[in-house]
């Protein structure tokens, strides 16, 4: 059973139900007809023995057997006999063998005769005439299933179409549960396809997605769109990954090249070193850029976030960069005390890191930065403002994708820049439920805005 389709046990669990129903209600009518059949035939077999009892009359001082009728009425065979129980007049049926059954009054008895069963019932008359009066024993014999019978025509009829009925139901439900459970052959179908071909950009589509299965596969034409999108995220990264990997790998190899061929003196050979260390740092640079990036997919779960304490985490920040900057621009900071939330503090602090290092280096000589971290009514609010280069608006929506730089001349710094940093701040952002925007204008200046609910 268990090998089986569902539509075909779904099939045979109802047609095996209708066959018990209609079984019961065959059972049941057969029952109901042979009661009301036996009825019948035994009032039908009164009657006419009534009947025939009372037509009889005397001729002077006897029975008159010159009778003006039947002896065989209505599938009744009536016997007229004398008082003695001698047989005056009538025939039994053919097959009935027991023409020496003793006379019992009044009462159908049913008779075994053969293969047939037969209804007798015996009754003595009295005759009068003019001359005086004479007993008559009236005998009615009637096969027990001859009389025609309503019950019986639709017990017969029944017998005939009900199989039939099941027959179609049976076939019908099939059919009915095939088409019901087409979309799911379409669904197991689209599934290997994926599966056979790796093809993802396939969908189920279904026309029809008002019911349980049409809600089902527009789930996973959904699902398969989330797949998709992030598969082609995968491989655009990991191509834009390599990209950016192969221009210092190409520049370093021509830089070895050139030097193993052509440098000559201390200084093009220390030159040539110079290029190359500056192309590995940037590789480097680059490569713990995406490690960090992608450890971000492998983010401990939210709801086991420690308190973190965001105030101490700006002033050490904002430290920390000034340090290691150590240029003209000046930071003013306006931290709140004492604001804490639930998350990360490596990723927390890595955002802010980013954010800041951006204002240095895309910051104007002897420029300010303005550092600001504050709790209000629904979040918290960090930001980090430039008075630099700005971002042109073509831009602006597009420095959150990964290995977007908007301004290449600015990019092969000593620091390295990847296009990654920015990218991977939104995403920590919203690994914490938070949200940046960024407001610039060219040569004015940027704000970066970055907020965190609070629930
Ligand atoms: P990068 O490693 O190039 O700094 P980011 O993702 O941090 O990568 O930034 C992407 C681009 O956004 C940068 O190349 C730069 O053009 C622009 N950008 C980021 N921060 C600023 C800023 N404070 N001022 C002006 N431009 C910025």
């Amino acid at each position: 059973m268990k090998h089986l389709s569902i539509k075909l046990r779904v099939t045979l669990w109802y047609t095996f139900l209708m066959v018990l129903v209609v079984g019961s209600v065959l059972i049941f009518m057969m029952l109901i007809s042979s009661t009301v059949i036996e009825k019948d035939v035994k009032s039908q077999l009164s009657a006419t023995v009534n009947s025939i009892g009372n037509s009889l009359s005397m001729d002077d001082h006897d029975l008159d057997l010159d009778l003006g009728f039947s002896l065989f009425q209505n599938q009744v065979y009536n016997l007229l006999y004398n008082e003695n129980k001698t047989l005056l007049k009538g025939d039994y049926p053919d097959a009935f063998d027991s023409k020496d059954l003793t006379f019992t009054p009044n009462t159908i008895r049913s008779i075994k005769s053969g293969d047939l069963t037969y209804y007798v019932v015996d009754r003595l008359f009295t005759v009068t005439g003019e001359e005086g009066s004479v007993k008559v024993w009236v005998r009615g014999v009637i096969e027990a299933d001859t009389a025609p019978n309503l019950m019986k025509s639709l017990f017969e009829i029944a017998l005939f179409t009900l199989p039939f009925l099941v027959l179609i139901a049976a076939i019908g439900g099939y059919l009915i549960s095939r088409q019901a459970f087409k979309p799911i052959d379409h669904l197991m179908k689209a599934a290997n396809d994926i599966n056979d071909g790796g093809d993802l950009s396939k969908r189920i589509d279904l026309k029809n997605n008002h019911d349980e299965i049409g809600k089902l596969a527009s789930t996973f034409d959904l699902m398969l769109s989330r797949l998709e999108n992030a598969f082609d995220a995968e491989k655009q990264f990991t191509s834009d990954a390599s990209h950016e990997l192969r221009t210092p790998v190409t520049v370093i190899l021509a830089q070895s090249e050139l030097a193993q061929s052509s440098a000559k003196t201390l200084e093009e050979h220390q030159e040539a070193l110079s290029v190359i260390h500056r192309q590995a740092t940037k590789i480097s640079h680059l490569i713990t850029q995406l490690l960090s990036f992608t450890r971000l997919d492998q983010m401990p779960d939210p709801s086991k976030f420690d308190e973190v304490d965001l105030s101490e985490l700006a002033l050490a920040v904002c430290a920390e960069q000034a340090e290691a900057w150590n240029s003209s621009i000046s930071v003013t900071s306006d931290i709140q005390n004492k604001i804490r939330m639930k998350g990360d503090s490596l990723l927390l602090g890595r955002l802010m890191n980013n954010l800041i290092d951006n204002a240095y280096q895309y910051g104007k000589e002897n420029g300010t930065i303005k550092v600001s971290l504050k709790k209000q009514a629904d979040a918290i609010v960090f930001t980090v403002e430039d008075d630099g280069i700005g971002i042109s608006p073509t831009d602006l929506d597009k420095i959150f994708n990964r290995f977007y730089q908007a301004d290449t001349s600015r990019t092969a710094s000593v620091r390295g820049s990847s296009g990654l940093g920015l990218a991977m701040v939104k995403k920590i952002a919203m690994i914490h439920g938070g949200d940046i925007r960024v407001d610039s204008s060219i040569n004015q200046g940027s704000k970066f805005i970055v907020k965190f609910p609070i629930k």
